[in-house]
């Protein structure tokens, strides 16, 4: 089997200032997990090294840079799962820890459990050598700034997350910049990884999707895997990542129809948007995104394939 890597770097109404940065963040994580699967290792460490790649980095909303609660403090989410046993381990409410991708390795590993959070899943962290920053650590100005832009906006009322059946678009669609990737490697062993700050201004204790599985993240060896990113209010409900590897095995959708009907449909229905990035068993691609931009990109024949507007594709060597 030929090994591929595809990641996201979230959807939303990314600004045109944040552009370069991203595809330069996407770029960086595709080498940095490529070059794993490359040596022969798994899809798994392969996943691992692209989304610790994104949680560095300050133009994604995981890690360093997540997005802020309505306190001002970064609570993340995170979930991994490997598609050969169906094992995953999966994260939530997490703070203070650069690389929270990582701890839920350790959750799948180390643990007869799938999903732990709070500051058992902190102390747990601790028990497995992940120091904690000090506090605040991982708050950009940035998200700062975010978080003031969302509080303007909610004091003239603009703002409508928490109550998705009067939803107001725009405010959705500022949404995004979660990071995941999905690989299958020689073995044809699929992994996928997913690592959010969450959402902007949301209450402390929200949980979205991204750590939920069938939400924002699956891995199927006989089937496909799947991570998703978008409003997690939405994604969850919709089911979004099972709804895409149902069309495949079920119906026999081709990957990137099943991407692109599945998540159109959910935003017909429940009107949040969001994107999806997946790889079926036979290493075939899928990205679609209803949000304004999702950054996006893969590695093919030692090819770097990338983009982040619709209809828009980069090539450029590995
Ligand atoms: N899905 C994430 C959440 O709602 C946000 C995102 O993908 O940007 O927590």
């Amino acid at each position: 089997m030929k090994p591929i890597l595809l990641v996201h770097g979230g959807a939303g109404d990314i600004p045109a200032s944040r552009v370069s940065g991203k595809l330069d963040g996407i770029k960086k994580s595709l080498r940095d997990g490529f070059k794993l699967l490359n040596n022969g290792q798994s899809s798994l460490d392969a996943v691992e090294e692209a989304v610790r790649s994104m949680e560095l980095d300050d133009n994604f909303n995981a890690g360093y840079g997540s997005c802020l609660n309505s306190d001002g403090i970064v609570e993340m989410d995170a979930s991994i799962m490997e598609g050969k046993y169906l094992k995953a381990g999966c994260l939530t409410l997490l703070q203070d820890i650069m690389h929270p991708i990582s701890v839920a390795r350790k959750v799948m590993e180390k643990t007869n459990h799938t999903f732990i959070g709070g500051e058992s899943a902190l102390k747990f962290a601790e028990t497995h050598n992940f120091k904690p920053l000090t506090k605040g650590s991982l708050v950009t100005e940035n998200a700062k700034l975010a978080l003031d832009e969302f509080k303007e906006r909610q004091a003239k009322g603009l703002d409508t997350i928490f109550s998705p059946t009067e939803l107001d678009k725009k405010s959705v669609e500022e949404l995004g910049e979660t990071v995941g990737a999905v690989a299958i490697d020689v073995d044809g062993n699929i992994a996928a990884a997913t690592s959010t700050g969450g959402i902007t201004g949301k209450m402390p204790g929200r949980i979205g999707d991204s750590p939920i599985l069938g939400c924002g993240t699956y891995a199927d060896n006989e089937i496909g895997g799947v991570s998703t990113t978008g409003h997690g209010e939405t994604i969850m409900r919709f089911n979004l990542a099972q709804r895409i590897l149902q069309l495949i095995s079920l119906k026999q959708v081709p990957v990137q129809q099943a991407t692109e009907d599945a998540t159109r449909e959910m935003t017909q229905r429940l009107i949040g948007t969001g994107g999806a990035i997946t790889l079926d068993k036979q290493g075939e691609v899928g990205i679609y995104f209803s949000s304004e931009r999702m950054a996006w990109g893969y590695v093919k024949d030692n090819k770097l394939i990338y983009g982040i507007n619709k209809g828009e594709i980069y090539r450029e060597d590995l």
